[in-house]
């Protein structure tokens, strides 16, 4: 393909798309164990996407082969990719093999000039700067990087109707990569989700209301390299069969394009509620995020889980005081971590939009919390809880116990729901 070829799709030679990893790089002993968690994350995000293309993986960097007239599927991938934790950039690209290229003790220019001149002719825009960047991975190949980086561009300027260098801002930004199995050209370089694999870094159980918060703390423990399961107290009663559509389940399906593999418990509020009728101390806000959190502690033990997570932001609301944080807290033995707990509304609701619960979480939803009293208590210590749970639950432990005993699971995995019980 040149520049004589104009109109011809470029994705037609795209046959890689180029992985790196983030954080993982500076893992050391545990790199191995992060390195195949990320490959067998890649593999299911993609296969749940329709996409079985082979993955290889190498030192610091991940391929995806692209099969030829695959080109249309490209996109889905892509997508999928921007999705898995642990990738830092990811770019569809030209492989041109070492045998092409004569590596490691020549480098043939001809065929990655070729990829260069039909990816810029695929994206020229008129006025518009372009720069092309080398890095050499392989110092074997007896050329300077800098050097082969300006040998590209002249050959750019002469053979495509780009016409302007901008070495510090460029709108298109032309990339080789030289490795030792071959060179890697490619000009979309996009960034990927960061973080670490899911499932290298624990497990957790995160508490998800019909919120905006609570998805996005999920989501970004999850980023982070900890494999999620959630639960939801619900003030409708638990049916099996209409679980799945409830606006719950559907936010933590679209979770679990993130999470990849989770579990929804479906808790009914209904014991801790009757417990609370007649009394009326502006307590009962602390006093519910007290017992979802015990709940959500004996679900822990159950599952392998060694923390909880909440959608809690300082100050936000009145019950996310620092005292009645720290009230909370201290019902658990847990850590009950909070990834907001220093973000505002909007930088919240800014993620929410970007995975895509957003539109879920601002449908009109009857979550239990709204039953409960209107003008909360903001200051609390756990003493004085503690005496109201003696008064008003002193069968605490057997409330706990039938809530869970009347507990709906959906299983979800990447997107979709897998299971029910
Ligand atoms: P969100 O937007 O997540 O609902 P919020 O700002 O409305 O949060 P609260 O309603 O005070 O705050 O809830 C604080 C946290 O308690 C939530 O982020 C969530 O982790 C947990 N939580 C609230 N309601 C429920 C529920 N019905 N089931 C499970 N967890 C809940
Ligand atoms: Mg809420």
């Amino acid at each position: 393909m040149t520049a004589d070829q104009p109109g011809l799709d470029m994705t037609t030679s795209i046959n890689r798309i180029l992985i790196q990893y983030g954080e993982l790089t500076l893992k050391g002993r545990n790199r191995r164990d992060f390195e195949r968690a990320l490959g067998d994350n890649i593999r299911l995000r993609l296969s749940r996407a329709g996409i079985d293309w082979p993955l290889e993986q190498r030192h610091h960097r991940a391929l995806v082969h692209v099969p030829e007239q695959a080109a249309e599927q490209l996109p889905t991938a892509l997508a999928a990719l921007g999705q898995v934790a642990g990738i830092a950039t990811f770019a569809p690209a030209v492989f041109i093999p070492a045998e092409q290229t004569g590596q490691p003790h020549r480098l043939e220019t001809a065929p990655i000039e070729q990829s260069m001149v039909s990816l810029a002719n695929a994206r020229h825009r008129p006025g518009a700067t372009f720069a092309v960047r080398v890095n050499r991975a392989d110092k074997r190949i007896p050329i300077r990087s800098d050097a082969l980086a300006r040998e590209l561009g002249a050959v750019v300027l002469r053979q495509t109707p780009w016409d302007k260098v901008n070495l510090t801002q460029p709108d298109l930004q032309l990339n080789l990569d030289i490795y030792e199995e071959g060179c890697y050209c490619y000009a979309d370089k996009q960034r990927g989700l960061g973080g670490l694999p899911v499932g290298t870094a624990g497990r957790a159980i995160a508490l998800l209301s019909g919120g905006i918060d609570s998805p996005v703390a999920a989501y970004l423990m999850a980023r982070r390299g900890c494999a999620i399961d959630f639960v939801h107290f619900t003030a409708t009663r638990v049916q099996q069969t209409r679980a799945a559509e409830e606006l719950v389940a559907r936010i933590a399906r679209q979770l679990s394009h993130y999470t990849l593999r989770s579990r929804l418990f479906l808790l009914p509020y209904t014991h801790f509620d009757m417990a609370m009728m007649g009394h009326n101390s502006g307590y009962d806000v602390v006093l519910f995020r007290r017992f979802m959190s015990r709940a959500a502690e004996r679900l822990a033990e159950r599952c392998g889980a060694q923390a909880l997570v909440s959608g809690d932001s300082l100050g936000q609301v009145a019950s996310q005081t620092m005292e009645n944080l720290v009230s909370t807290s201290r019902a658990v033995q847990l850590p009950l971590l909070r990834p907001l707990i220093a973000m505002d509304k909007q930088e919240i609701i800014d993620i929410a939009r970007r995975i895509g619960t957003y539109e879920l979480s601002i449908q009109p939803y009857k979550d239990c919390c709204a039953l409960l009293s209107e003008n909360p208590r903001t200051r609390s210590t756990p003493e004085l809880l503690e005496r109201l749970e003696a008064e008003y639950m002193p069968n605490m432990d057997e409330l706990l116990e039938q809530t869970l005993a009347e507990q709906v699971c959906l299983e979800f995995e990447v997107g979709e729901l897998v299971g029910q019980g």
